[in-house]
């Protein structure tokens, strides 16, 4: 359409400019020349300026437009070449911890294998789901920015606790002979803003992720400063570095740095292309300043909304962990697999749990059975979903502590579930200590 429409502007264009030439250029010639040889010949030039003056025009219009129609020629080119590499990449990426687990699972299975083999294999079992969860999050999660799909949740964050968080749980992750360490720019007091939590971890893991990956020596520091009315945060690494041509390339999706390296490194190339959909819901920015062989500082920004004194006091109180022995937890899950894995978690707990197979059977429990301190519901189940049931149980028991579960990791699926009634969410899979702290979180605000 679009080419149609330049093609027939072109043409009738054309043909008016010629036909006004024609007309008025012979009678204003007739006016003023009155010798014949003369205008004979005059008449001649005045053919070759037309024919000058069209081929320029022609010249310049076409130029443009060829120039727009080949940088976007060139652009397909090289996303299909993008998408090749990211679909060779991340089969290889599926694959390396694929072949892990399918292996030792296998080996599990031999009788001669000692205690101390078992427990490496499980261990390898372990790391390498962990590999390919985060693939499959990355996956999922550039599907929804890319669609418009993720929505921010802010609530309040205690930012030096977070930072220190990430800290203790990056520090065995580092290489020994690489110093690392934070920074908070400000006092713990203070340090309690509003923000998408989950979204901020998941920016500074990437980063961090990052930095661990590409550095072997020197040095990896992170934290943050605060400039006005924005946090500053920053991850600095002492590794490889980045070519300043593709410092804002590498925020595109798929975008590693010489792709022709793929196998060096691992990662599919769409870590800070998340993170920049991230920071752009969250209202702030990134960037990078990095060398080549010096290393690598990356930059990002976030409004500094702060919470004041006498909020922070009641925050204080929701996070005591409350004692879990003596508690009553209904499980309603049909999966028996994930039932079994609930109850194994809470088994050092000392928690009594009860099983609901289906939305229905959880209501009925709720309403025979006071002793029910807590609610665990899967938010797919047959006879009565997981939504209608919290609704009736909501009914039955107002202050009750229910907790969505569900393999959606959808943010539409979270408020759905939380506009149904429920106090909180979790998705699946999750770890031992996320479920556990979820659980005692929910139980002390209730208190
Ligand atoms: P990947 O999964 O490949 O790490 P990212 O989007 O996180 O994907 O990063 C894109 C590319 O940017 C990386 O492949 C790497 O080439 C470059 N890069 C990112 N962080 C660093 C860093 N700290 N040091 C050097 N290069 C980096």
């Amino acid at each position: 359409m679009q080419k149609m429409k330049f093609e027939y502007k072109i043409i009738v264009g054309y043909i008016i400019i010629g036909g006004i030439w024609i007309v008025f250029s012979d009678k204003i010639l007739n006016y003023f020349i009155r010798d014949p040889d003369l205008l004979t010949q005059i008449q001649t030039y005045k053919g070759w300026f037309y024919v000058v003056v069209t081929a320029m025009l022609f010249y310049s219009l076409l130029k443009t437009h060829l120039v727009k129609i080949r940088n976007a020629e060139q652009k397909a080119i090289d996303s299909d070449k993008l998408k090749t590499a990211f679909l060779q990449n991340i089969s290889h990426e599926i694959r390396t911890p694929m072949n892990s687990i399918v292996g030792f699972s296998q080996l599990l299975r031999d009788n001669r294998i000692t205690e101390k083999e078992k427990a490496q294999y499980l261990d390898m079992i372990a790391k390498s789901s962990d590999q390919l969860l985060n693939i499959v999050n990355e996956v999922l999660d550039i599907s929804l920015i890319e669609t418009g799909n993720i929505t921010v949740n802010k609530n309040y964050v205690h930012l030096n606790d977070l930072l220190e968080d990430l800290y203790l749980s990056y520090m065995p992750l580092v290489n020994k002979d690489i110093a690392f360490s934070v920074h908070k720019g400000l006092s713990d007091q203070l340090s309690y803003i509003i923000t998408d939590v989950s979204k901020v971890r998941q920016i500074l893991s990437n980063l961090l992720n990052n930095a661990i990956k590409f550095t072997d020596k020197g040095y990896i520091r992170f934290g943050y400063t605060i400039e006005e009315d924005e946090l500053k945060f920053y991850i600095e690494d002492t590794g490889i570095g980045i070519e300043a041509d593709f410092h804002e390339k590498i925020f595109e999706l798929f975008r590693k740095v010489g792709q022709e390296n793929l196998r060096l490194y691992d990662g599919v190339g769409l870590g800070l292309a998340i993170c920049k959909g991230n920071i752009d819901l969250l209202k702030g920015r990134i960037w990078t300043e990095s060398e080549p062989g010096q290393g690598s500082r990356f930059y990002f920004t976030l409004p500094y909304e702060p919470v004041y004194e006498e909020e922070t006091s009641s925050i204080k109180k929701m996070e005591i962990t409350s004692n879990l022995n003596d508690l009553t937890v209904l499980v309603a899950e049909d999966d028996d697999i994930n039932f079994r894995y609930i109850k194994e978690i809470f088994k050092s707990t000392g928690a009594e749990i009860l099983h609901a197979v289906n939305g229905k059977e959880a209501v009925e429990m709720c309403q025979n059975n006071n002793k029910i301190n807590i609610v665990l519901i899967d938010i797919k189940m047959p006879v009565m979903n997981g939504y209608e049931a919290i609704k009736k149980i909501r009914e039955i028991r107002p202050q009750l502590p229910i907790i969505a579960q569900t393999a959606f990791a959808l943010s539409n699926e979270m408020l759905k579930a939380f506009n149904a009634g429920s106090n909180d969410y979790i998705s699946k899979p999750f770890k031992k200590d996320q479920l556990l702290a979820i659980v005692a979180k929910n139980l002390s605000v209730n208190k």
